[in-house]
C-alpha cells in the first residue's frame, strides 16, 4: 500500500503520477503511440529469438527461460512502462507458438488479421462496456446492427432474430442449451426455471442429444445446467462422422424422457463434418424439442459461395454458435450466439437499478445486458465489423476457400504417400491421418509411434500438428492438420508432410 500511495503522490519512485498515463481516449494518443511503437519494435526484434513455429526444448525449457527473463512478476518497485512492455513482448514472442508459421497447423487457432488486431486495439483504447447504453452508445448500436446482419447471413429474419457476441463456442453452446431448456420446460410444463429451478417431474428425464463427435463443451454445459452429464445422449456417428439419424430417431422415440434439445454440430473440431441439419430440424419439430447448431468452426463456410451449401438448413435451428476467432481470422475472443427468435433470449433479461433502470429503457436507452450471461463486456464485435467492412464477405470467403483447397491438396499428398494413411477426405480445412511405418507393427505400436512423432516435432520446435483419438473401435491415435493459414503454400504443406514422415521413420526405427 505504501508503494501505491507513493506512486500516486509521485514521490519516492521514478514513476510520478503524471508519468502513469491513461490512454486518454481519442484526445491523447501520443503516449499510447510511443508504447505501441516500443512494443512493436520488441516484437520485430524477437523474430530472431525463435527459430521455428514454437519454442524448442519442451515445457521445462520454456519455463526455465521465462523465469530467467522475468524473475519477479509483482515487484515492489516498477521498472517503467517501456522497459516492462519490451521485456514481456520479447519473452512472449520468443516463447509463444506462431500461428502465422506454415508449420503451425494443429488447432482451430488462426493467425489473426492485422486489421482485426488494430481494431481490437481501438476497442481497448475506448473501452466501451456493453452492459449498459451509457457505457457504450456506439458499440450498442453497432453490435445490434451487426448481429441483425449476421442473422440475415445465416438465413434468419433479421427483424425477429436476436443474438449477442460471446467469448466463443463454449459460452454460445451453454447459452443455446440453457435457452432450449427454458423454452421446452416452459412450453411443456409451464414452469419458469429461472425463477423456480427445475421441477421435480422432469428430474432424471431430461435429455440432450448430440453426436459422439460433438465438442466437449456440450457435456460441460449440461453439467453446468444441473442436469448431470448422464443427461447427454451421445449419438454415434456414421462413416462420415455425422450424427447417425437412425439411432437418434430410436433414442427420441423412447417414452418417459424429456428431450430438451438436439445439439448438432456444423463442422466438428476434428473432421469438419456437418450433421444433417434439415433432417435434425424436422426431428426437433416432430418431438417438440429444440435444435441448437454448433457452427463454431463450420460457420466460416457461410462466407464461401463454394462451401455455403454445406450449411443448408441451418436457418431452421432455434439457435446457432459461430466463432470468428477460428475460421474468421480474428484475435480471440470473437464468438457469436444467434437465436432465430429474439424472444427466446428473455430468460437472460435483467433489470438492474444501477445499469438499465426501466424508465431509462422506456426512454430509448436500451441495454444489451438483456442478451448476455456476462456483465462487463468488451466490444468484440468491432474487429469483426472492421474486418467484414475491409474484406467484404467475399474477401473472407476467399480465405476460407484457400484453406479448403490446401486441405484437399494435403489430403491428396497424404493419400498418395506409402507411409501415411488418410482417415477421411476433408470437409472444411482439417485433414486427419496417421503414419504407417515401413514395417507394419500392431495397433498399439502404431498409436505410440504417432503420438511420439508429434511430441518429437514439438520438442524440437519443428512443427505443431494436431492429434486426436478415434477410440478403440475405430483404431486409435490420429494426426491432424488444421489449415487456417491462407498464406500457407503447397510447398509448405509438402515440407510439413516430409517432416512428419521423417519423424515417424525415426520413431518407428527405435
Ligand atoms: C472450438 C470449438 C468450440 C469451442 O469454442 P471456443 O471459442 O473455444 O469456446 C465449440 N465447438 C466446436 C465445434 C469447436 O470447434
Amino acid at each position: 500500500m505504501d508503494n501505491q500511495a507513493a506512486i500516486l503522490e509521485g514521490r519516492r519512485t521514478g514513476l510520478a503520477r503524471s508519468a502513469v498515463r491513461l490512454t486518454g481516449g481519442v484526445s491523447d494518443t501520443a503516449r499510447l503511440r510511443q508504447l505501441l511503437e516500443a512494443a512493436l519494435t520488441a516484437l520485430d526484434e524477437s523474430a530472431v529469438l525463435r527459430a521455428g513455429p514454437l519454442p524448442a526444448g519442451g515445457p521445462d525449457a520454456v519455463a526455465r527461460r521465462i523465469r530467467t527473463a522475468v524473475d519477479d512478476l509483482v515487484p515492489a518497485e516498477g521498472i517503467g512502462e517501456i522497459a516492462a512492455l519490451t521485456r514481456f513482448a520479447r519473452v512472449m514472442a520468443a516463447e509463444s507458438v506462431d500461428p502465422t508459421d506454415p508449420a503451425c497447423q494443429a488447432h482451430l487457432h488462426c493467425p489473426p488479421l492485422a486489421v482485426a488486431v488494430a481494431a481490437d486495439a481501438v476497442a481497448s483504447v475506448l473501452n466501451p462496456s456493453l452492459d449498459s447504453w451509457d457505457q457504450a452508445p456506439a458499440a450498442t448500436v453497432l453490435e445490434s446492427r451487426l448481429v441483425a446482419e449476421l442473422a440475415g447471413l445465416v438465413g434468419y429474419d433479421p427483424n425477429t432474430a436476436g443474438g449477442v457476441f460471446t467469448s466463443g463456442g463454449t459460452e454460445s453452446n451453454l447459452m443455446g442449451l440453457l435457452l432450449a431448456r427454458e423454452a421446452v420446460l416452459a412450453e411443456r410444463f409451464g414452469v419458469d426455471t429461472v425463477r423456480d429451478g427445475l421441477p421435480a417431474v422432469v428430474l432424471g428425464r431430461m435429455r440432450v442429444y448430440t453426436s459422439a463427435a460433438a465438442h466437449f463443451s456440450m457435456q460441460r454445459s449440461v453439467a453446468l445446467l444441473g442436469l448431470g452429464e448422464s443427461a447427454v445422449v451421445a449419438i454415434p456417428v456414421d462413416h462420415r462422422q455425422r450424427m447417425d439419424l437412425s439411432v437418434l430417431r430410436r433414442e427420441l422415440g423412447r417414452g418417459d424422457t424429456v428431450p430438451l434439445v438436439i445439439a448438432a454440430t456444423a463442422g466438428t473440431t476434428d473432421f469438419g463434418s456437418i450433421d444433417p441439419l434439415p433432417e435434425l430440424a424436422e426431428l426437433a419439430r416432430q418431438h417438440r424439442t429444440r435444435l441448437h447448431v454448433d457452427a463454431a468452426y463450420g460457420g466460416g463456410a457461410l462466407f464461401s459461395t463454394r462451401l455455403a451449401g454445406l450449411l443448408d438448413g441451418i436457418a431452421r435451428a432455434d439457435s446457432i454458435a459461430l466463432d470468428f476467432h477460428k475460421f474468421g481470422w480474428q484475435p480471440i475472443a470473437a464468438g457469436l450466439f444467434l437465436a432465430g427468435r429474439s424472444a427466446d433470449l428473455a430468460p437472460l433479461a435483467r433489470q438492474v437499478a444501477y445499469l438499465n433502470p426501466a424508465d431509462d429503457e422506456d426512454a430509448g436507452y436500451t441495454s444489451l445486458l438483456h442478451r448476455s450471461l456476462r456483465t462487463s463486456r468488451r466490444p468484440d464485435m468491432l474487429k469483426v465489423a472492421v474486418t467484414l467492412s475491409a474484406l467484404g464477405r467475399n474477401g473472407i470467403g476467399e480465405l476460407v476457400d484457400a484453406c479448403h483447397e490446401l486441405a484437399r491438396y494435403a489430403a491428396d499428398r497424404i493419400d498418395a504417400h506409402d507411409r501415411l494413411e488418410l482417415t477421411a477426405s476433408p470437409v472444411l480445412s482439417t485433414v486427419v491421418f496417421r503414419y504407417r511405418g515401413p514395417r507394419y507393427p500392431d495397433a498399439a505400436a502404431i498409436d505410440a509411434i504417432n503420438a511420439a512423432l508429434r511430441r518429437e516435432l514439438l520438442a524440437t520446435g519443428t512443427a505443431i500438428i494436431g492429434r486426436t483419438d478415434l477410440g478403440a473401435e475405430s483404431g486409435g491415435v490420429r494426426l491432424k492438420f488444421t489449415l487456417l493459414n491462407p498464406h500457407t503454400t503447397r510447398a509448405d504443406v509438402d515440407t510439413l508432410i516430409a517432416a512428419v514422415v521423417a519423424a515417424g521413420d525415426r520413431e518407428a526405427g527405435r
